[in-house]
């Protein structure tokens, strides 16, 4: 009798049916010749558990399985039926067809990314955005970095480092992600100076702290928290009528930051940008990637001799915005000043869309799915903005003895599906779930349900 281990093929008959059966998908011989060894070990292995040895076939898809599992990106689509608009696990905002055509052209080829066609001669890449920011805004200039987070360093390092920073006690807080403020102002060379206490800050607490080392008086925007009951934040416009007066600049951070009211969808009222500089903020920062809707990257506006500073700064250079994220976000702002935005900026599509349009579109698709049934349920916005704040919807709500491990198995499905436990069932937001993805939501879902 031979030896079990005996049974096994060599390597390069395994290679050889691996190449037969990958159906013209040309893999890296390098690769295979791994997967071949690894597939092998692991027959060897279970040979010495007493398994019987699988058929060479069976070999051989594994070794493909093994290769094909190597080359697939690590990064992959998801289909975001969570109800979180801005989910920052899933990468925030979708982006608008807009933005994404202007990035394929943009990063496909050249540009007069800091070229002055006019000119025949080296151009500023931070040009680019200044009009449209500026239009939006009503502010003087503008500066795109890489993120929000970047966007407050930079301010605080030109500014503040080596001075005083005078904060809120009840805004000296963590974004989320242990991203916490007094931590970037440390790390900025600038002092942190609280002032009043958690829940009540008057102008008068601003106004006792100033004092020969005082750089800035910044307002940061609570966005993922609320407090309630005996509360009292100064208004931006008395922050920075003290600034004027006291010749000391005033840094808003909006976190998130609109360029669209949010009223109008039945929303808490956030912020706008337009509203930051009309007070009398000098430098106001934002996100590029919450409620804009465009590419990740960090947005300050502002007094034209601030933002000039800033730029000139050695670390500018280290935070600046590559060539397609200008180009996404161009896309994105043209669409605020065309008066397009909530048609054609995903982020806002799904915030304006009404629970009816929602639910319809969970009804023409349940009757594919087995067992699947359309409910009712509770959107967020997310993003840190509008803490607590719901928007009526509804989902696809899948029946399962298991509802956590359906949930898994659509997370490694392909496309990866994202939806949340209500109640012992699956739910599937349809509000987050772009019309484009319905087909694929289905054919993902029909797949775990029937399997
Ligand atoms: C999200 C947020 C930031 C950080 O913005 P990123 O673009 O993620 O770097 C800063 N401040 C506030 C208030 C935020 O909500």
């Amino acid at each position: 009798m031979s030896s079990p281990y005996r049974q096994l093929p060599s390597v390069d008959a395994l290679l050889r049916t691996v190449e037969q059966r990958a159906n013209g998908d040309a893999l890296p011989r390098d690769l295979l010749v791994e997967a071949a060894r690894a597939t092998l070990d692991q027959a060897r292995a279970a040979v010495a558990a007493g398994d019987v040895t699988q058929p060479l076939e069976r070999l051989a898809d594994e070794a493909l399985a093994y290769a094909r599992q190597a080359l697939r990106p690590s990064l992959r689509p998801v289909i975001n039926a969570t109800g979180v608009i801005i989910q920052t696990n899933l990468g925030r905002a979708p982006l608008s067809d807009a933005a994404v055509r202007a990035m394929h052209a943009i990063g496909a080829g050249y540009s007069n990314l800091e070229y002055d066609l006019e000119a025949g001669e080296r151009g500023s890449r931070t040009i680019h955005l200044t009009r449209l920011l500026c239009r939006l805004s009503g502010a003087e200039d503008a500066l795109a970095v890489n993120n929000n987070a970047a966007a407050i360093y930079l301010a605080l390092i030109t500014l503040a480092a080596g001075r005083e920073v005078i904060i809120s006690r009840g805004q000296a807080v963590e974004i989320g992600g242990g991203f916490r403020i007094p931590d970037v102002l440390r790390q900025s060379g600038a002092t942190l100076v609280e002032v009043g206490t958690t829940n009540r800050t008057y102008t008068r607490d601003y106004a006792a702290a100033i004092g020969e080392r005082t750089a800035l008086l910044m307002r940061i925007h609570t966005s993922n928290f609320r407090l309630l009951g005996f509360v009292h934040e100064t208004p931006l416009a008395e922050l920075a009528a003290l600034g004027r007066e006291r010749g000391i600049p005033t840094l808003d951070d909006l976190g998130s930051g609109t360029l669209l009211p949010t009223a109008p969808y039945g929303l808490a009222p956030e912020p706008t940008v337009q509203e930051s500089v009309a007070a009398g903020a000098d430098l106001v920062t934002f996100s590029g990637d919450k409620l804009l809707g465009g590419p990740q990257a960090g947005l300050i506006v502002g007094r034209a001799g601030l933002i000039a500073q800033l730029r000139r700064h050695p670390l500018a250079r280290a935070l600046r915005v590559d060539k397609t994220t200008i180009a996404g976000l161009e896309a994105t702002l043209l669409a605020y000043v065309r008066g397009t935005a909530i048609e054609d900026i995903p982020v806002w599509r799904m915030i304006a869309a009404r629970p009816e349009h929602v639910r319809d579109r969970a009804l023409r698709l349940v009757g594919r799915i087995p067992g699947a049934t359309v409910e009712p349920c509770e959107s967020a916005v997310g993003g840190g903005s509008l803490p607590g704040e719901t928007l009526p919807s509804f989902a696809l709500m899948l029946r399962s003895e298991h509802p956590d491990e359906l949930a898994r198995a659509l997370r490694l499905s392909d496309p990866a599906v994202a939806g949340r436990i209500v109640a012992g069932q699956l739910a599937l937001d349809m509000r987050t779930v772009l019309v484009e993805q319905e087909d694929a939501l289905v054919a993902a879902v029909c797949r775990q349900m029937a399997g």
